[in-house]
């Protein structure tokens, strides 16, 4: 079966060429299909894996527009609308200079699997553009939108594709491209888009989501050991949305989080984050995380090398950045200072040799991205829910439906790698859950 797998492997890679982050994503998946390959030979009839690594469709599109000081800019925009077995297309828009076609397949990829593991029914996609928004005015940042928007606006729908955020694109965001649909379309389509302002069909706890399902999904695993986060020493890298909310909720269950970082350099503060001064800086002023080492004290350790943050001794470990982040070295020292969860908040942050070092330590329970931050697209669907019945829910209702899924998320892929032998194998569990839900789907609508 590994001879298998490796040659699908191999043609996916070639047929991919000059895109790593894609292979690194796929070769993850189908490594850990080996022993479901072995008691279903039917998932290799009708070219169903490579069927499952090619995209249904890829858009790449030409982004013009023009700056405050009156220059034209292009960039390049991409949707990737990679499987829709269980539902429309669903996943963010990541605005970033690194954004190019093999990323946005990678993170499409995940996303299918991620989707359905939520159990809402959900298909999967990405996009984003090679658009850098740091420093730009907000009126560049909303013709950039409307320029982004002008061409997606005919390959969406709330049937067919609902985009949300990602890395740099947030409500403000969303808000100017969701504008620009409903003007060319003339349709208030609400269900269109997720990660809506609240008053225009958002929901409550959205933009909390990624970051609070991440810490249910890490409760659960400590819960395992008959353990919880009460006075857990934490450590958080990123400040965008993901890491902020994570940190917010991981101090409500009593952990103590004592760093956080950007592009520019990380914090260790020993006291326990200021989360109000972080809000403040990160969220309100866009400024730098050394804002914050500047505001706070003398107490907080500023480096401008982002990697420190795995140096820092923690019972929990949440790399909520970007991907790759977290790489061999920081994984020896998480292990060597006695970390007992890692859990992914970004997608894909941690190298796949970092990831076998965690999977390998008996210490450690490792939560996988697809797993662990599904919080925000399951959010993301209990929008869409909201929108189709026209209603919106409390914020006590939906959190409580979010905690819900975030339980089942777990249970599904502890019972899943338990019925490999492997109970505490989150990653063969949320693999093999994800890739079993969407291929049967796949087998049942035919050669499509
Ligand atoms: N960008 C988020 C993710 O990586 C959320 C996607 C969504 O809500 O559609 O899952």
């Amino acid at each position: 079966m590994h001879a298998t797998i490796d040659t699908l492997k191999q043609d996916v890679f070639e047929r991919n060429g000059g895109e790593p982050e894609f292979h690194q994503a796929v070769a993850e998946v189908l490594d850990s299909l080996a022993p479901v390959l072995e008691q279903h030979p039917e998932y290799l009839d009708e070219d169903l894996i490579r069927r499952l690594c090619e995209p249904e469709r890829q858009i790449i599109f030409r982004v013009p527009w023009r700056d405050d000081s009156g220059n034209a800019h292009i960039n390049r925009g991409y949707r990737v609308e990679f499987n829709s077995a269980l539902g429309p297309y669903k996943g963010g828009l990541r605005f970033h200079p690194s954004v190019n076609l093999g990323i946005v397949k990678f993170l499409g990829f995940e996303q299918i699997f991620k989707n359905a593991l939520t159990g809402l029914p959900i298909g999967g996609g990405k996009g984003g553009a090679n658009f850098d928004p740091r420093g730009r005015s907000d009126s560049d940042i909303m013709n950039f939108c409307q320029s982004f928007m002008t061409e997606l606006y005919r390959h969406i729908g709330e049937y067919t594709d609902v985009p949300a955020g990602d890395i740099g694109v947030g409500t403000r965001e969303i808000g100017y491209m969701f504008g620009q649909y409903k003007r060319i379309r003339n349709r208030f389509e609400a269900g269109v888009f997720t990660g809506k302002g609240l008053t225009w069909g958002g929901s409550l706890v959205r933009t909390e989501a990624t970051g609070y399902g991440t810490i249910f999904f890490a409760r659960e695993q400590l819960a395992t050991r008959g353990e919880n986060l009460d006075g857990k020493r934490v450590s958080v890298s990123g400040s965008g949305n993901v890491a902020i909310y994570a940190i917010e909720k991981a101090q409500q269950l009593g952990a103590r989080v004592v760093t956080a970082s950007d592009s520019t350099g990380c914090i260790y503060d020993p006291d326990g984050i200021d989360l109000e001064l972080l809000k403040q800086v990160k969220l309100t002023e866009r400024g730098r995380i050394g804002d914050y080492a500047d505001r706070r004290g003398r107490q907080v350790e500023y480096r401008s090398n982002i990697a420190d943050v795995w140096q820092v001794p923690v019972d929990v470990a949440l790399p909520c950045a970007t991907q790759n982040e977290l790489d061999e070295n920081a994984a020896r020292a998480l292990i060597a200072n006695g970390v007992q969860v890692v859990a992914e908040g970004a997608n894909m942050p941690c190298t796949p040799r970092a990831a076998t070092m965690f999977r390998d330590s008996s210490q450690v329970l490792f939560g996988p991205a697809k797993a662990v931050n599904s919080g925000g697209v399951a959010t993301s669907a209990l929008e869409m829910q909201q929108n189709a019945s026209r209603d919106a829910w409390s914020f006590e209702y939906t959190e409580a439906r979010l905690d819900e899924i975030m339980v089942d998320v777990h249970e599904r892929c502890r019972s899943t790698a338990a019925t490999y032998g492997h109970p505490d194998d989150y990653v063969l569990g949320a693999n093999i859950a994800g890739f079993t839900k969407v291929v049967d789907a796949m087998i049942a609508q035919g050669l499509v």
